[in-house]
Formats: structure tokens, sequence, C-alpha cells
């Protein structure tokens, strides 16, 4: 394989402040490259309070405790989604209620939800798919009117914006992802977000095993000991260390996957004029954070022809999301509504080679394959 699809990116100072965080002999979770990497988001999101994780998946699992799922509550999730979007609350017992996607984006179509809400309903959790905002402001108001818990899952959402408010501080909690495909990586990596002042004590409790102990470190109370439900979710030093370095140059990071995002936008227009592909629609309410480049074909026999032909090519190409609702393991447990847009992307969408060290002349070859297979299918 020439080009492959993902290649994480090192901006140089990780084993650096690896090092520093050794050197310390402080390991463990919460010293001081948690703290700030914490503090980073805080003073330059605005986010209330953030704890980092081993994964995102783990901050969606603590959003799961944090807002007392019980069996038999209901969730409202896309169906178009990763896995753990859904399994953290199902391991809480709740019933997965699947909305479906918007007819030009895979986000959750919104003027679908009010349709899915019942007494049960106990939360909202919209996925910000490809960094592209939800319709945050219709969620946030269905959940005031019917007292729901909304908890964004921003996973691919860092450093992206709905008019003007950053991905993660809207809902009363979000959950980041450092995955080494994401745009800021550990290795695996993640982060609960708490904007719901009345959330962020018991969060701090759930990240600590279920003890007191952050708040026994502060001196605010004289012993520490089991006081609620909780796991081991906080990172060690180590992992926290390689994260700020990559923060620390998010910019550049940011800038760089942007450039590349336009050259493929651009590289790939005349396609879409001809009729014979899709590329993403840029909804006006966000910004575009540039966490992966996707196309739309015109059928799933074309989209299977097209990857085969790109890896004839040695270009690694790849589509992701099987329905959430029609998985081996909840389509019994679904209520048999279809989701017709969830199935269109995943029949048609195909993500390209994206990383901060894709050369330019590794993605004009991407782009100029991808024009010779529909030169050579016409
Ligand atoms: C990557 C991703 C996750 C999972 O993140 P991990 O850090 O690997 O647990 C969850 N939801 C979405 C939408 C993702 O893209």
């Amino acid at each position: 394989m020439k080009i492959g699809f993902n290649k994480p990116h090192l901006t140089g100072k990780e084993t650096h402040y690896i090092y520093e965080a050794v050197k310390s002999l402080h390991l463990s979770g919460n010293g001081v490259f948690t703290k700030k990497s914490h503090r980073f988001f805080q003073e330059k999101y605005g986010f209330k309070n953030c704890l980092l994780t081993s994964s995102c998946t783990d901050a969606l699992e603590m959003s799961s405790i944090l807002i007392g799922i019980e069996p038999g509550d209901e969730v409202i999730i896309p169906s178009y989604t990763f896995v753990s979007t859904a399994n953290a609350f199902v391991l809480r017992g709740a019933k997965i209620v699947f909305a479906d996607s918007l007819p030009n984006h895979p986000n959750m179509d919104v003027s679908k939800i009010e349709a899915l809400i019942t007494d049960k309903t106990k939360a909202i959790v919209p996925v910000h798919y490809a960094g592209m905002a939800c319709d945050m402001d219709e969620i946030m108001r269905l959940a005031e009117q019917y007292n729901l818990f909304v908890v964004e899952d921003a996973a691919q959402a860092v450093d992206s914006y709905y008019k003007g408010k950053p991905l993660g501080s809207i809902g009363h909690l979000a959950t980041f992802s450092f995955h080494e495909t994401k745009n800021i990586i550990s290795g695996e990596g993640g982060m609960l977000v708490v904007n719901d002042d009345s959330l962020i004590e018991r969060a701090e409790i759930i990240w600590e095993k279920g003890t007191n102990r952050s708040a026994f470190f502060r001196g605010e109370v004289n012993k520490y000991g089991w006081v609620d439900l909780g796991s081991s979710y906080l990172p060690s030093e180590v992992v926290a260390a390689f994260l700020y370095a990559q923060l620390e140059s998010m910019e550049d990071i940011q800038n760089r996957r942007k450039e590349i995002w336009n050259t493929y936008y651009q590289g790939l227009l005349p396609l879409e004029e001809q009729g014979k592909i899709k590329l993403p629609v840029h909804l006006e309410h966000s910004t575009n954070n540039a966490h992966m480049f996707y196309l739309l074909c015109d059928s799933f026999e074309t989209r299977t022809a097209l990857i085969a032909y790109l890896k004839s090519k040695g270009i690694q190409s790849v589509f992701h999301y099987l329905s959430l609702h029609k998985s081996p393991f909840y389509v019994d447990k679904h209520d048999k509504r279809e989701l017709i847009m969830s199935d269109y992307y995943e029949h048609h969408l195909l993500r390209l080679p994206f990383f901060y060290d894709l050369t330019q002349e590794e993605q004009n070859l991407v782009i100029e394959e991808i024009h010779n297979f529909y030169t050579l299918e016409a």
C-alpha cells in the first residue's frame, strides 16, 4: 500500500513531555499534564469542567452513569454512528431509539426527533459527524421542553463551532476522542466535558473509581472512600503528556488539515459538476474542522468498484458505519422503523486518505486516480 488511510502525526514534542512526566515520577493520572490539558480546553473553548479519559468510549460511559440511566430509560441516538455512542447507554440498561440522518448530511435529522420522545426518554445524544455541528439550538430547545439531558458526542469535533459556540460547550455533557485517527491524538484517549454545574462534583467521583479522592487531595475532606458508582477512567500522565504536546500544536495541525480538505474539494469538484459523485455539504450554522474527507458514490456497486480500483493503485479508502439499528446485536431490539438515510450513508459514503503528513504529490495522485476511475467507467 503506497498511500494508507491514516498515519498518526507527531509534533516532535511528545517524547520530550513524556520524558518529563516519567522523570517527575508522577505516572498515574491527574498530574501536571492532565491539569495542563484540562486548562487548555477550559481557556480556549470555555468548557466548564474537563476530565481526560482513556477514550471517548469511557467518556460516554461516564455520561451514562452521570445522567442516571436506569433500565428502561430511552436514549435518542443516530443510527449512523460508532458503536460506543449507543453501547455506553445500553451498558446501563437503556433502550436506544435510533434517529435517522439528514438527507444532505450524516448528522441526525433534528426535525424528526420530537416524534421519538416519550415519557421514558432521558437523553438525546447528537453526533457531530465529520466535525460538522448538529442543529444544537433545536436540540437544546427540545431538551428544555421535555426535561432531557443532551450529551454531545464530539469525538470528531475538536475545534469546531456552531454559530460561534465551540462544539462540546453546548450540551450538559460532551465527549471527545483522541484516538489516533482523530485530529488531535494520544493513541487512545478522550475527554468528558461537564458544562452543567450540578453534575461536576459527581463526574469527578465517577472518574476516580467512585471515590472522593480528588476532593481529599484538595484538602476538602479528611478521608476518602467509596461514595458512588465509578470506574478507573483517567489516563496515566504518560498519555496526558503526549496529548499536551499535540494541543500546543493545535493551530498548525488544524491549518494543514484544512488545506488538505480544500485541495480534495477543489480537485473533485469537476466530478460533482458532472453528476458523478456528491461532495460533503457545509451546513451553514457550522465551521468545518477538517476531520475527514468523504464523498458519496451514486450506488453501492460503484463504491465497491472505486475502493477496489484505488486499492489496485495502492490507495486505501474506507467506508464506515454499518447502521446500528440493523446490527446483529440490536436488530431484534430496534422498533422496526426504517432509517433510509442512515442506510444510504452506510452504502454510499467513502472516506479518502486524510492525515497531516499526506503530501501534495500523494494527494494529487488520489484525486487523479478518482478522475481516472470515472473516465474508465464512462
Ligand atoms: C472515534 C469515535 C468514538 C470512539 O472514540 P474512542 O476514543 O475510540 O473511544 C465515538 N464516537 C464517534 C462519533 C467517533 O468518531
